[in-house]
Order: structure tokens, then C-alpha cells, then sequence
């Protein structure tokens, strides 16, 4: 049991394992575990030998068959996040914090930071490696309430370790959760309020509040209710990988994840591709009626089994070159058959508009996002949409 520091009230926060619902029929089987770590177990997922590697970032660069795209503001509007001041919630709400990030707001006053980031470069080192190119939207001092920090994986763009200690500093009792084989890295990083998780395993969190008040914050949380905020939160199948060095690859795992608070379901798919898609000529559309490129399975199991939800947060950004980004990041066209696949009713874009990892232009996503809702024939603003940085969206 730990305490969460809360504006008025102070909240005992308990994790515990609830009834299990179905799972899918890999869970027995465990086909993600191999010795060592874990793999995609799936035909749509494809591993890269040295020479292609080098040959993508290479041979590419030196035949200027690479490009570098253009982050000449203006690109994506940025605007300071309006965070609700207490717990009183009467919509879901979605924050985009840039990148991966986002904040939700639940009724019934539950608040999770998703893959929070909050440094300008996503790079073991502070002076190397990919730097923002638009702003960060606010601090991690303006947010006024976390209870639980989910995190997909342990790339840099994701699990940054000046966040997380900040997080823990400012909210000292918050609940961490991530996939199975970072345990480690937390209890290093000095925090135990931490649970990680195989595919398809939920917890249980429950807020609980105690007759305490906090003096961490001068915002009145007039309306509180004095009731449990409780939440059931899941890790989930996805195709990537980790890493945080060169020599614990797939060492620890990578996830998705399922937030349900107050009756409001969140899936948060984290870093993932969808299909392994080969080089193709220019111009060629992988979509084509030509093409059946296998897909990954987890998705319409996640549907079928732990959806519908209310809200997706999925990534449309960092996919070109395809021939070599595919297996791992999802491009537009197959974020749309992510948000289908696991019955997600609205969505949200992200893992894009903040850092350069990848060939496409900064401001291709959302272009290539309409066209891809089109295709799907599903309306191109009102389902699945982009936000500018730090806006905030109601469901
Ligand atoms: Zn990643």
C-alpha cells in the first residue's frame, strides 16, 4: 500500500490481482518467451541482419537515397495544456503531451501519464541524439494529479530517467507499470511502487481515500468525494522491440496496454508496427490489391477479447523507409486497421511531431492519415484524429 498525494486529499493506493478475464489462447503458450527475453511471435514481424541494417542507414545516406526532413518551424502548433484543477472529471479527457505522451483524465477522477518524456533529446546522452523540434507543452510541475505512469517499453522516446525520478519526486506514491523484464530498471532507478507485466495480464489499482490531506499543492479539491477511485489496467500485445544499450535487445518486453475507469476503456498501443512490408519500387501503394502482407494477429485479439474501448491512442509516425521501419512502427494505413482491429470507437494520433527518427516529412502523418480514413471509408476528421501539442480532447 502506498500513499498518493492528491490536492486536498490524500489518496492509499493498493495494487492487487483481480479475476482473471479470457485471454487469448497464446497466453498459454507464452510463444513472446524465448530464452533470455522475448520475440514477436508472428509473420508479421521481420528481423534485420547487420548488412541490412547497414545498408539502410548507410548505403542509403552515402547515395543520398535518404532524405532529412525539413523541421524549419512552423510545424505542429503547440499550446499550453489547461489541466483540470481537481478531480471532478465529467468527460474523459486526452492530453497530447507530444510524442508518446499523453495525459488522461477519467471520470470518477482517475489520472494516468502514458510513455511520459520530458527531455529534449531522446538519447542516453544529453548533448547527442534526436532534439525536439517543437517545444515541450509544459513541465511536469503543471500537472497537477498522476496516480499511474504505464509505459510501453524502454526505448528512450519512451522511458526517460530524469522523468520518471521527477515523477517520483513530485508524486511521490503514484503507481508505475510496465512489461515484464523492467523491474530492474526501476528498482535501480530507486522506485518500488511498480508493477510489471506479461501480455495479458491486468491489475487492479485501487485510490483509496484516507483522512489526510495534502500539502504539496495550494489547488482546493472542493468537490472530492471521499470514494475509491479504481481502475483495472492491462498490459496488452504489440510488435516492437527494446532496448536501452547495445547488448540487452528484446531482453525486456514491450506492450500495449488497456485502462478502464469509471466504466470509460482507454487503449494505449504504445510502439508498434503492424506488417513487414519489402522494398517496392517508388510510389507503389503496399495496400494495393496486389499485396497480402501477413498482419499482426494481436490486435483483433485485443478487440475481441478486452475491447470495445472509448478512446485509442496509437501511433501514426516514424515509418519510412517501410522496407525497414514496418515490422516496428505502424504507418497511417496501418494505425487505421489498428484503431478497426481492436474496436476502438475514437482515437487519437501520436509518435510523431516532436522528434526525427525517421525519413517522412514532419508533417506527412496526418496528411496520410486522412487518406487512409477515406480509404477505410471512415469519416476524416471526428474519429480519428490529430491534436496540436498540448491540446485536450473530450470523449
Ligand atoms: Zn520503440
Amino acid at each position: 500500500m502506498s500513499l498518493v498525494a492528491t490536492a486536498g486529499l490524500l489518496y492509499s493506493a493498493t495494487v492487487s490481482i483481480p479475476k482473471p478475464r479470457t485471454a487469448s489462447e497464446d497466453v498459454g503458450l507464452k510463444s513472446h518467451h524465448v530464452k533470455g527475453g522475448f520475440q514477436n511471435p508472428w509473420d508479421s514481424w521481420k528481423t534485420f541482419t547487420f548488412t541490412s541494417i547497414l545498408y539502410a542507414f548507410l548505403w542509403r545516406r552515402l547515395t543520398g537515397e535518404s532524405k532529412a526532413p525539413d523541421t524549419k518551424p512552423p510545424t505542429v502548433p503547440v499550446q499550453k495544456p489547461q489541466f483540470l484543477p481537481d478531480r471532478n472529471t465529467p468527460k474523459l479527457r486526452a492530453t497530447w503531451l507530444g510524442h508518446a505522451c499523453y495525459y488522461v483524465e477519467f471520470p470518477g477522477g482517475l489520472r494516468v501519464l502514458f510513455d511520459p518524456v520530458f527531455e529534449d533529446r531522446c538519447s542516453p546522452l544529453s548533448w547527442l541524439g534526436p532534439k525536439r523540434y517543437t517545444e515541450m507543452p509544459c513541465k511536469i510541475e503543471d500537472i497537477p494529479f498522476v496516480d499511474a505512469v504505464v509505459i510501453s517499453h524502454n526505448h528512450y522516446d519512451h522511458l526517460s530517467y530524469p522523468t520518471i525520478k521527477q515523477l517520483k519526486e513530485r508524486h511521490p506514491n503514484c503507481h508505475f507499470f510496465a512489461p515484464l523484464g523492467n523491474k530492474k530498471w526501476f528498482s535501480e532507478s530507486g522506485i518500488s511502487n511498480m508493477t510489471e507485466l506479461d501480455w495479458w495480464e491486468e491489475r487492479e489499482l485501487t485510490l483509496s481515500p484516507t483522512n489526510q490531506s495534502q500539502a504539496v499543492t495550494k489547488l482546493e479539491d472542493t468537490k472530492a468525494t471521499g470514494s475509491d477511485i479504481v481502475a483495472r489496467i492491462g498490459c496488452l500485445p504489440c510488435q516492437h522491440t527494446s532496448n536501452r544499450g547495445l547488448l540487452d535487445r528484446s531482453k525486456s518486453l514491450w506492450g500495449s496496454w488497456s485502462v478502464e475507469s469509471n466504466g470509460q476503456k482507454v487503449y494505449f498501443a504504445g510502439d508498434t508496427g503492424y506488417r513487414a512490408v519489402p522494398e517496392l519500387p517508388k510510389g507503389v501503394d503496399d495496400y494495393g490489391p496486389e499485396y497480402k502482407f501477413p498482419h499482426c494477429p494481436a490486435f483483433a485479439q485485443v478487440g475481441a477479447l478486452r475491447g470495445p474501448f472509448h478512446l485509442g491512442l496509437i501511433p501514426i509516425g516514424a515509418y519510412d523507409p517501410r522496407f525497414f521501419m514496418s515490422p516496428m512502427h505502424a504507418d497511417p494505413h496501418d494505425a487505421v486497421n489498428i484503431f478497426k482491429d481492436t474496436k476502438c470507437q475514437k482515437a487519437l494520433g501520436m509518435h510523431w511531431g516532436t522528434w526525427v527518427l525517421t525519413e517522412e516529412d514532419v508533417l506527412e502523418p496526418p496528411k496520410k492519415l486522412r487518406e487512409a480514413l477515406k480509404r477505410n471509408g471512415i469519416a476524416e476528421t471526428g474519429v480519428f484524429d490529430v491534436c496540436d501539442i498540448g491540446a485536450s480532447l473530450e470523449f
